[in-house]
């Protein structure tokens, strides 16, 4: 069986322990590779080489670090194909989503840092003090050191290059760990790292579950900034380590997003839009609208044709082209999400397409596929403050409810402990801009979703996170601020 190895100081090893795990096809259900078990061991070891490259890689010029990394963009297209397979097979997802969306956005997260590198610019002011003293001040922005870098499994190379990009290009070195979930692009990339000719040590990865090498990374003293994406509850555990230790810390968390549906929106564009937006990747993306919200003269019609169209997408094979919704990322994520639909339904919800586990789809050569399949679901009659609209479900599960007036939209959109993002569907500007402006989310869109300018910072409010990834925004957090002030 292929075995999944660690990149540590430019070379790829096994972990210390010299332990492996299951990883799983979601599609199969089967192991098709296995994980390195690594621990604080292969962890200190990453730090070690992190630490011992620094120094050199941060006093090289951005021009040069610009040239490594777009040789690294320039791999990642040229290996686009078996990238996008590896990502389905790992995940579940449609491998025509991992082909349109998690690749081409993986390269362009390090292209943009490569260039946003050489144009990051330090702020200088003219002083007058007391007495005609007259001095400048300057702020030196300096990369910060080792930076740890923690992904999730929804999104794998994407997120995990959101992440490892600004840190590298900012002259940062790094210590990263994919999730354990779905881990094979990111060893795909160490080798893609090595080569384009990226130097040893200046990326390190090191795969294994999160409370054997997260925790040792967030706890490892060397490592100065923590930028995490991930559920709610480990980044409260990741800010109990981190905090006292006086970390930069960077937590992207979890969602419960409103969709909010007003009747003189335009119609065809938000239907076929508000089910991208329930059901893309299995409904697994932290961006996803779960509770969508519609204004009461349009709530039948809309709810006959979502149904219409949930019901027609096809759930199937990642690899078949048309193939709507994929397999769920794991058993255990699998039994979570069904055990949210039978909550729906004792919290007094009525399933209005499916809520059952998918009859198991055919691979391409004819055999049933018996991995974990779950039906598009929207269900409606439930309380805004149900726990199931409430708690982040995270599958393609959608709930669905009527509103009449603004207030009371707003008072259920932002009832939840989550803000990361929002939609909001009307032809009316003012209305669309009062409402943006009331919603408690880090990101409003307005008649689109997940319209993304890798220029605008991202990330969530309230209890989706802290701190802001994207555009410069993201550089300035794996750097250090100093200022200096010059009497002349
Ligand atoms: P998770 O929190 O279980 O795991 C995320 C990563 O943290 C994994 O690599 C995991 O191994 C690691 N980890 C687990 N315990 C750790 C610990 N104690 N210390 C350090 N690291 C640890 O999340 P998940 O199930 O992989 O991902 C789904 C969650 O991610 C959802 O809540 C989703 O909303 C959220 N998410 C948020 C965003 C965003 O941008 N806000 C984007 C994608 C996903």
């Amino acid at each position: 069986m292929m075995k999944i190895e660690n990149y540590i100081g430019g070379e790829m090893v096994e972990p210390a322990s010299g332990e492996y795990f299951d990883n799983f096809e979601p599609a199969t259900g089967e192991v098709y590779s296995l994980i390195p078990d690594s621990d604080d061991r292969d962890v200190n070891l990453a730090a070690d080489a992190a630490k011992a490259a620094f120094r050199a890689w941060a006093a090289t010029p951005p021009e040069e670090r610009f040239a490594i990394l777009m040789r690294l963009v320039g791999l990642i297209e040229r290996d686009l194909e078996p990238l996008a397979a590896a990502e389905s097979k790992d995940n579940g997802k449609p491998v025509s989503l991992a082909r349109s969306v998690d690749i081409p956005r993986a390269a362009a997260n390090f292209r943009f840092y490569a260039t946003a590198a050489m144009h990051l610019a330090n702020e200088s002011h003219d002083t007058h003090g007391a007495g005609g003293v007259h001095a400048i001040n300057y702020t030196l922005r300096q990369p910060i050191g080792v930076a740890g870098c923690i992904s999730p499994w929804n999104l794998p190379l994407y997120l995990f290059s959101w992440k490892i990009a600004p840190a590298i290009a900012a002259g940062c070195t790094v210590v990263a760990k994919p999730s354990e979930v779905t881990p094979m692009t990111a060893y795909m990339l160490s080798r893609l790292c090595i080569e384009a000719g990226l130097p040893a040590g200046v990326l390190n990865i090191v795969h294994g579950t999160g409370p054997k090498v997260g925790s040792a990374i967030v706890g490892h003293r060397d490592i100065k900034a923590i930028s995490f994406t991930g559920g709610t509850k480990t980044g409260e555990e990741i800010a109990r380590t981190a905090a006292p230790m006086f970390k930069k810390l960077s937590l992207e968390l979890g969602g419960k997003n409103p969709n909010i549906i007003f009747a003189d929106c335009n119609y065809d564009e938000m239907l076929t839009t508000s089910v991208r937006s329930s059901f893309s990747n299995q409904g697994e993306i932290c961006l996803c609208g779960s509770r969508i919200f519609v204004e009461r003269p349009l709530y039948e019609r809309f709810k006959t044709d979502l149904v219409e169209r949930v019901s027609a997408l096809k759930v199937g094979d990642p690899n078949d082209a048309a193939t709507d919704v994929g397999a769920i990322v794991s058993r255990q994520h699998f039994e979570k999400i069904l055990s949210y639909i039978e909550l729906a339904k004792t919290e007094g919800g009525s399933i209005l397409c499916g809520g059952n586990v998918s009859e198991p789809p055919a691979s391409a050569s004819g055999e049933p596929l018996r991995g974990w399949f779950i039906e598009p679901t929207v269900i409606e009659g439930l309380p805004f403050d149900c726990r199931t609209n409430q708690e982040e479900i995270f599958g393609p599960v959608v709930t669905i409810m009527p509103f009449d007036t603004e207030d009371e939209v707003l008072k259920y959109a932002n009832s939840v402990r989550y803000g990361l993002a929002a939609t909001v569907w009307t032809e009316n500007l003012s209305r669309a801009h009062r409402v943006a402006s009331k919603l408690e989310s880090g990101i409003v869109w307005v008649n689109c979703w997940m319209l993304r300018d890798l220029r605008t910072p991202f990330g969530g409010v309230k209890d989706s996170g802290i701190g802001r990834e994207g555009g410069f925004e993201a550089l300035r957090f794996f750097t250090e601020e100093k200022n200096v002030c010059v009497k002349l």
